[in-house]
């Protein structure tokens, strides 16, 4: 069984990371979509994201995980793929109300595709991109949170900027 698991990742997080080892011992075949152009503004352009998910990915030791972009609708990037589901994680219950509505509309235009969620570790269940990119920006320690190419990737861009 085939899944996808889609998001901004700006920039991934060990969160993510988590989500995404659990759901691939549940699928045969897992994908990240990275979304190109997220509802938030994003700090790293979507290949860079792409990239970063990569290396990432490589890091902990995950080589059968392939990255790709999209644009557009999520279930036609899902369709396309021939994915049976669609994974997304599960932190605290801030995230109901929208990950519901999106399932739901998912569902909705596409009821062949179930939207899965994965419940984080405890310890990432306060994590975000947005966090992470706020505690670095002023200079703070995020090496727990994000793989190493991340920590890096967010000291250039901040150096930049
Ligand atoms: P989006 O903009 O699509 O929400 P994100 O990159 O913020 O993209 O998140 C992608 C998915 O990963 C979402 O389902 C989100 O709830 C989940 N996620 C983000 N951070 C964590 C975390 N620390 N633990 C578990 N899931 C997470």
């Amino acid at each position: 069984m085939k899944a996808l698991y889609p998001g901004s990742f700006d920039p991934i997080t060990n969160g993510h990371l988590d989500v995404l080892q659990r759901a691939r011992k549940v699928f045969d075949q897992l994908t990240v979509a990275v979304v190109e152009n997220p509802r938030k503004a994003p700090l790293f352009s979507a290949e860079e994201r792409r990239r970063l998910v990569e290396e990432s990915l490589k890091e902990v030791g995950i080589e059968d995980v392939p990255v790709i972009t999209y644009s557009g609708l999520l279930i036609e990037c899902a369709k396309r793929l021939g994915v049976v589901a669609i994974v997304r994680g599960l932190r605290a219950t801030s995230d109901f109300d929208y990950e519901f509505q999106m399932a739901l509309m998912n569902r909705d235009l596409d009821s062949d595709i179930e939207t899965v969620f994965f419940m984080t570790a405890g310890e990432y269940s306060f994590l975000s991109s947005s966090i992470v990119k706020e505690v670095k920006r002023y200079g703070g320690d995020v090496s727990k949170f994000v793989p190493r190419c991340v920590e890096r990737a967010l000291e250039e861009k901040f150096k930049q900027k």
